[in-house]
């Protein structure tokens, strides 16, 4: 086993503490009577969306905020997306600047014990070790990722850490249940250790591989399977591009051999496909969270469906 292998075994069996030691807290009895109605739960992306299905089963009510095809940072706190969140009982947001549109959502649907802050208000990004951190937080450095970069989900080693503030939020609403959500959460877990172990294992041909990002979505997913980000189309994040800038990169590219840019589908693909002429790089077309592409609706499915496409270009290529 190597050294990553290691680790997420050694990680796997502390969580397995975690699980009993949160599972014999509860207390069997107080709650003879099975509750029916379910937890209803608000998720700002798809994937924390998914956790809670998964872990969370027929005792949640999940209400997703945005489309697998929709930008976090740009959303907008609509009457009607008001109307969909009120009566919630738990959010499950990023945190940090992830969601600037999440407090006024709550306050304009009186959801005011969910605002961050509130222990039913968990910020997935807690326990995390954020990257590309600021030395000064500055506005000018762009207009967002002010406390770091808040694309977390992009890691399945990061799931695997949320999907543990799912089960413990679960369980504190609903206590009476705390063995069959232990249970699903271990489920999941286990499989997803199982799925890392494996794509780690599987595409160590991508290590060192130079990609192009638009926007900086991506740092925790290539570096935890060992690519390098070698430029960004955005000049800051979410700064539209510029031609001065693109000239630039495609420079880079050129001289370094870059052949792949990442793009998401709410990107526009004019910038990308320019590059891509001038460079000859593929623009690979990604799957943020999953429910995209149609029939890619499972987390691990959704790592699988990303690792492939990447690792396909780039063997390729190699050809
Ligand atoms: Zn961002």
């Amino acid at each position: 086993m190597n050294i990553p292998t290691l680790l997420l075994a050694a990680t796997l069996a502390l969580v397995g503490n975690d699980v009993s030691e949160i599972a014999s807290s509860s207390q069997p009895g107080a709650q003879v009577q099975k509750d029916t109605v379910p937890i209803k739960v608000i998720a700002t992306v798809p994937t924390y969306a998914r956790l809670a299905e998964v872990i969370g089963g027929d005792q949640v009510d999940v209400v997703l905020l945005t489309r697998p095809t929709q930008d976090v940072h740009s959303v907008r706190a609509t009457p009607s997306l008001m109307a969909r969140v009120r009566n919630s009982n738990l959010c499950l947001h990023t945190g940090l600047d992830a969601e600037l549109w999440l407090d006024g959502l709550l306050r304009g649907s009186a959801n005011l014990d969910l605002l961050p802050g509130n222990p039913n208000s968990i910020a997935m990004s807690d326990g995390i070790a954020l990257k590309e951190v600021p030395g000064i937080v500055d506005r000018s450095q762009g207009d967002l990722h002010a406390f770091g970069n808040i694309h977390i989900w992009a890691d399945p080693y990061n799931v695997r850490i949320m999907a543990g503030h799912v089960r413990d939020a679960l369980i504190r609403q609903r206590p009476s249940e705390a063995e069959a959500i232990t249970e699903r959460h271990a489920a999941f877990h286990k499989q997803l250790t199982q799925a890392l172990i494996k794509w780690l294992t599987e595409y160590q041909s991508l290590k060192s591989q130079p990609v192009v990002v638009y926007h900086r979505s991506w740092i925790y997913f290539l570096d935890r399977f060992g690519l390098i980000q070698d430029g960004t189309l955005e000049p800051k994040p979410r700064v539209a591009p510029t031609a001065s800038h693109l000239a630039k990169l495609e420079k880079k590219m050129n001289e370094q051999g870059v052949h792949v840019i990442l793009r998401e589908p709410f990107q526009h693909p004019e910038a990308a496909d320019h590059v891509a002429d001038a460079t000859g790089a593929s623009v690979l077309l990604l799957s943020t969270h999953p429910g995209y592409p149609e029939g890619v609706n499972g987390i691990i499915e959704h790592f699988d469906y990303n690792l492939r496409k990447i690792a396909n270009t780039l063997t390729a290529d190699d050809g």
